[in-house]
């Protein structure tokens, strides 16, 4: 069951920083951790490249607001012969000692959110409650949750109760010759047109706040990239990957466009 969860090729990660070493540090000490973010800027590449390094089982969860604390702790299921209980992702990470990242944390309700709390004291315990069961975390089992201060609102934000229980992680797009070696490494297009790319990348991001709600993403960078690689015109791939998903206003769009000719 754990060998189900390893990450079996080292995923490449290129750091930004101390990151790494602090991240053992917490790890060593069990601290539940925070990565925040924009999207698409190697939040959880980071957490496969760690999980791979510590020789740890990963368990990921994409969270959404129709989650229910049951989805992530388990539930009975209803069987020809009876009822049998199936662990969710939560509770099968802490019986085999996994890391448990849960993305976009704040996506997930607020009555859902509360399950990890016991997981992140001291106690290091899940109360199984329909199965009468109270789970003592795995020595290895530890929690970790993405978070996006983007897009932080009243109504969308974790209580300070929650968010005082993990050490945080400030990430942000690399460094543009680190983006664009990242770039080159991650799809093999030359070092040439990368630095182009993020030229493109630098110029949407100084939008954000005027027009634009996130600039474009490092994910969204190595999509252009992989189409240039694959011989796409790159004006055709800058619009399909770097301009179309992000945003519907003509104004915004034109802008993008100039900076891309300007570039390409
Ligand atoms: P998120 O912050 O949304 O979790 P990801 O970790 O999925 O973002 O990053 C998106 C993509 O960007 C990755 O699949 C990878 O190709 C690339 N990437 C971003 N940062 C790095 C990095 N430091 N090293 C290697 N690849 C990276």
């Amino acid at each position: 069951m754990t060998a189900d969860y390893r990450i079996q090729k080292e995923p490449f990660y290129q750091p930004q920083s101390n990151e790494v070493a602090l991240y053992q540090a917490a790890y060593q000490a069990k601290l539940p951790v925070m990565v925040k973010g924009p999207t698409g800027c190697g939040k959880s590449r980071f957490i496969e490249y760690m999980a791979f390094k510590l020789g740890k089982p990963l368990i990921t969860v994409a969270c959404n607001e129709d989650m229910t604390a049951s989805d992530l702790v388990g539930r009975y299921l209803l069987e020809a012969n009876g009822t049998r209980w199936l662990d969710g992702p939560l509770t099968t990470a802490a019986r085999i000692g996994a890391i448990c990242y849960l993305d976009e944390i704040v996506e997930a309700r607020q009555d859902t959110t509360v399950v990890i709390h016991p997981l992140t004291d001291h106690r290091r315990q899940l109360p199984l409650d329909k199965k009468g069961e109270l789970l003592q975390a795995h020595p290895d089992f530890q929690l970790v949750i993405s978070y996006n201060p983007g897009y932080q609102s009243l109504m969308k934000d974790l209580k300070q109760s929650t968010k005082q229980r993990f050490v945080g992680f400030d990430f942000d797009y690399p460094a543009p010759e680190l983006e664009a070696s990242i770039l080159s490494t991650e799809t093999g297009i030359g070092l040439a047109d990368a630095v182009r790319l993020v030229k493109v990348a630098t110029a949407a991001r100084a939008l954000k706040g005027h027009g634009l709600d996130e600039g474009i993403s490092t994910r969204l960078l190595v999509y252009a990239a992989t189409l240039i690689k694959a011989e796409v015109d790159p004006l055709d791939a800058c619009r399909m990957a770097l301009v179309c998903p992000i945003t519907d206003d003509s104004d915004i769009r034109a802008t993008l466009d100039h900076a891309i000719e300007a570039v390409f």
